[in-house]
């Protein structure tokens, strides 16, 4: 066991002994009670933590946190001082849990305590939302129990063996298999999010913030004049009253409705910065924390060595894993997010110049234009959480996902960028392509995560993930469409099964084995195999301009599960209505009809119990080293 001896000190203002342990360095974007720790917390019996009774759980649970500080488990960081804020409050929940069951010791924590303890967190209601919690949630608490085991020669009370059976593991390297919630944002909500975003962060962003120097213009004269805030405030709404919004290319009508209140101009502004977050969040990936420490003049530029390109940088500070100030990083930025910076620039410049601070997201604490007063400070990240869920999501209308409101999360971006980068497919964002430009080329390239190595990581484990999903459904599917996949279909021992554990076991073997990774596109799989490839891919995967849906559904290499039907059922409508216009040339409807029978042949293929034992063989994926896209 650690000593307090060995664990000399907290903080520069805590000790070992300290009900409450006060730490030095907090994130941007923190609130005061992150940086602290309070040993005093409350059981619902009316106990506290820090009575005697609790003498020996609370010195171990103590030990064990600085344990994670100063002997990190083999190949994991120092836990920074907000990483032990974090894993205090899933420890708490635990600690809470055992009181609730009698339980005064870690080494109590037996695997069948354990699977009780997990189960019940599945089980729980987020307090506020009442909503299941979150598969990161529950994440955390498969983490802590494990972590409590890892550290067990640190300690005098651990759990007395591996908490987690085979099954706790397997969620714990894939949270989003423990059944709830949705690691990344799914294509139905990220497309039209994003767009959202890139529409904003135009002309109207343009519009409001032009609106917004001539309202502060005048109420600022008015006030010098000698006049009170509130009768300032209508001079400045009545000067400003006559402005005049854009009408954006396309629509009838300008895109916001005359001016009449400052408490208006001040919500557009809060949605334009928030489109701004949300494209940093999305299309480059940083951690809320990161975004919010951006400061003024973050974005370098660097041309190529051949002079032909350009490209930008986005500079920041990286604190996970890193000593207390952080370290610098450099993300690679696409168009949009170096307009957005441009943006907050702009939008940022009146707080940073009342305030002397060069950070970004310096935001105001009140409604309206920014009065003699201000209360400017930066915002957390609970409060950046709730901005989009409930100002941007509701402004511009976010569709709901299979029937349910879709919480945003400023982590879900940077794992929605990962998968993005790792799909290596963005056919979901066709309808952005046009905005987002040189964006789609660019995340094809791995390169494009720069030096981040967590996120190089969360890219791969992306890929991972989504190579062992699609390799389980195509291994169990009753049905599959396309060359690969019937062959699979007639081949498979797992056919018709559900995904149980021997299922994930071989699925996990293969993994294991080969480097192997299923290339996945909206419309179907590919196993990957250059001799046989439609597209004329090379060796490093498919050729991304040949591989269409027509191309593939020729190939040897393609599987089509029934989670794909709805791809294949739209595009056979859209061109069956293509094939409704009377002056449609010859050309285009001879298309239209091959079109339609490729996608009556896939759907057929979908619809008929009998798999075609005649299909061209596949490699099968023991021997398949092929690393796909
Ligand atoms: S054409 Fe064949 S190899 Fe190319 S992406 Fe489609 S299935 Fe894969």
């Amino acid at each position: 066991m650690v000593s307090p001896a060995q664990l000399p000190h907290v903080s520069s203002k805590s000790g070992f002994g300290d009900n409450v342990w006060r730490f030095d360095h907090i994130l941007p974007g923190s609130v005061k009670g992150d940086g602290r720790i309070d040993w005093a917390f409350e059981f619902p019996v009316r106990r506290r933590f820090t009575d005697p009774d609790f003498d020996g759980l609370r010195t171990t649970a103590k030990h064990f946190l600085l344990s994670l500080r100063h002997y990190p488990p083999s190949g994991r960081p120092s836990r920074a001082d907000h990483g032990l804020v974090r894993t205090f409050l899933a420890l708490r929940t635990l600690l809470r849990w055992m009181e609730g069951q009698g339980l005064m010791r870690f080494a109590q924590l037996d695997r069948v305590t354990t699977n009780r303890f997990v189960a019940s967190e599945t089980d729980r209601r987020h307090h506020v939302t009442g909503e299941p919690l979150t598969a990161t949630t529950i994440s955390k608490s498969l983490k802590l129990v494990n972590d409590l085991w890892v550290q067990r020669s640190l300690l005098d009370d651990a759990p007395p063996e591996d908490p987690l059976d085979a099954e706790w593991a397997h969620k714990l390297r894939t949270p989003h298999a423990a059944g709830v919630g949705h690691p990344y944002t799914p294509d139905e909500i990220v497309v039209p999010l994003l767009a959202a975003a890139v529409r904003l962060t135009g002309q109207p962003a343009e519009d409001v913030i032009a609106l917004r120097d001539q309202v502060q213009r005048h109420y600022d004269n008015a006030i010098g004049a000698g006049f009170g805030r509130t009768y300032a405030g209508r001079i400045a709404i009545k000067a400003a009253r006559s402005f005049q919004f854009s009408t954006l290319p396309g629509e009838a009508a300008p895109w916001e409705a005359p001016f009449t209140s400052t408490k208006r101009l001040r919500y557009l502004l809060d949605r334009v910065i928030d489109a701004c977050f949300v494209l940093i969040a999305w299309l480059v990936g940083p951690r809320a924390s990161e975004i919010v420490g951006l400061t003024c003049g973050c974005i370098k530029e660097h041309g190529a060595a051949d002079g032909a390109e350009t490209y930008h940088y986005l500079v920041g500070r990286i604190w996970k894993g890193a000593g207390p100030g952080g370290r610098q990083h450099r993300w690679p930025a696409p168009a949009p997010v170096v307009h957005a910076i441009t943006l907050m620039e702009r939008l940022s410049e009146p707080m940073r110049l009342r305030t002397g601070r060069d950070e970004l997201w310096l935001a105001m604490g009140s409604t309206g234009v920014i009065g003699p007063t201000p209360r400017i400070e930066l915002g957390s990240k609970a409060a950046w959480l709730g901005r989009l869920n409930t100002g941007f999501a509701s402004y511009i209308k976010l569709p709901d996902y299979q029937g349910r409101r879709w919480h945003l999360s400023t982590i879900q971006g940077r794992k929605t960028f990962a998968r993005m980068v790792a799909k290596r497919d963005r056919t979901g964002l066709d309808a952005l392509r046009a905005h987002l430009g040189h964006i789609a080329r660019a995340m094809t390239d791995r390169h494009y995560v720069g030096t981040d190595f967590d996120l190089k990581e969360l890219v791969d484990r992306h890929a991972l993930d989504e190579t062992r999903t699609a390799l389980e459904a195509l291994l169990t599917a009753p049905r599959l469409g396309g060359r690969a996949g019937r062959a699979i279909a007639a081949r498979s021992q797992f056919r018709g099964r559900v995904v149980d554990a021997e299922v994930r076991t071989w699925v996990g073997n293969v993994l294991h084995e080969t480097d192997m990774r299923l290339g996945t596109c909206d419309w179907g799989w590919c196993l990957y195999r250059r001799e046989s490839a439609s597209c004329l891919g090379d060796e490093h995967g498919p050729n991304p301009v040949l591989r269409t849906h027509s191309v593939c559904t020729g190939c040897a290499n393609f599987a089509v599960a029934q989670r794909h039907r709805p791809v294949w059922e739209r595009r056979r409508q859209r061109n069956d209505d293509l094939l409704a216009f009377p002056d449609l040339d010859p050309d285009s409807r001879a298309l239209a009809q091959v079109r339609i029978a490729e996608c009556d042949r896939i759907l057929l293929e979908l619809d008929d119990p009998s798999p075609d034992t005649a299909a061209p063989a596949v490699a099968q994926p023991k021997h398949s080293a092929q690393r796909c896209p």
